[in-house]
């Protein structure tokens, strides 16, 4: 069964870096991904942009193409968004079908401090992405936590609905949305950082422009 993988972040802004990497993940995996703007998260202070702000660059960002689809389920929850939760009511919707949490290897050195993590993997698999800069190994505790779940072998993932974990080695690119809004404060236009779409309307970029 075509696996549906989750790409969870803030995306304040979305830019390449994101979208470059669920592409590959997509492919690699040959799974539907839903890219799903978190609201209030957990692990960081609250975004620039409101959350409408947020998805209507998403919308923006995957206009003309169909392997990546936007998800706002976290956004119509109050409070934290936590990704257990998330991932519990997407398993009711999609029976057996296989989950695929995807995490980029930044946010996958920290797991161990996401609320209920050990049972992500009840519910999917964990795909991290590779990110320059950050390092391939990861804390002792962690590696130790995770052995038994690893796999290189994405047929794996195809034939079961949960519990593995796998590393996608995708294309580096150094793109982070921190980066995007320092230079977006400063006035600059990092115009190939970002999805051309949201050039086309004034408005998009506008949260970020204001200074602060
Ligand atoms: P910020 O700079 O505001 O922390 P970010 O660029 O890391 O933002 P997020 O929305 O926090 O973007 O990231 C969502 C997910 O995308 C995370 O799992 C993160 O690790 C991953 N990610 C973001 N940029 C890249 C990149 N260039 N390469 C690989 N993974 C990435």
């Amino acid at each position: 069964m075509k696996p549906l993988a989750i790409f969870g972040g803030t995306f304040d802004p979305v830019h390449l870096g994101h979208l470059s990497v669920a592409w590959e993940a997509s492919e690699l995996l040959d799974a539907d991904v839903h890219l799903m703007p978190a609201n209030v998260p957990p692990h960081k202070p609250p975004p620039t942009a409101s959350a409408a702000q947020r998805v209507a660059m998403l919308r923006a960002a995957l206009q003309g193409q169909s392997r990546l689809t936007l998800d706002t389920r976290e956004l119509e929850r109050e409070g934290p968004s936590y990704t257990i939760d998330t991932l519990i009511e997407l398993r009711e919707e999609q029976g057996a079908r296989p989950l695929v949490l995807l995490i980029g290897a930044d946010a996958f050195a920290n797991l161990a401090t996401w609320h209920r993590w050990r049972e992500l993997f009840d519910v999917a698999h964990i795909g991290v992405l590779s990110r320059p800069g950050v390092d391939a190994t990861w804390p002792d505790a962690l590696e130790r936590e995770v052995a038994g779940c690893r796999t290189a072998d994405v047929s794996a993932l195809r034939g079961l609905p949960a519990g593995k974990l796998i590393e996608l080695a995708v294309t580096p690119l150094e793109i982070s949305a921190t980066r995007i809004r320092e230079l977006l404060v400063d006035g600059r236009e990092p115009r190939y950082l970002l999805p051309a779409g949201l050039f086309d309307d004034a408005g998009l970029l506008s949260p970020y422009r204001v200074s602060r």
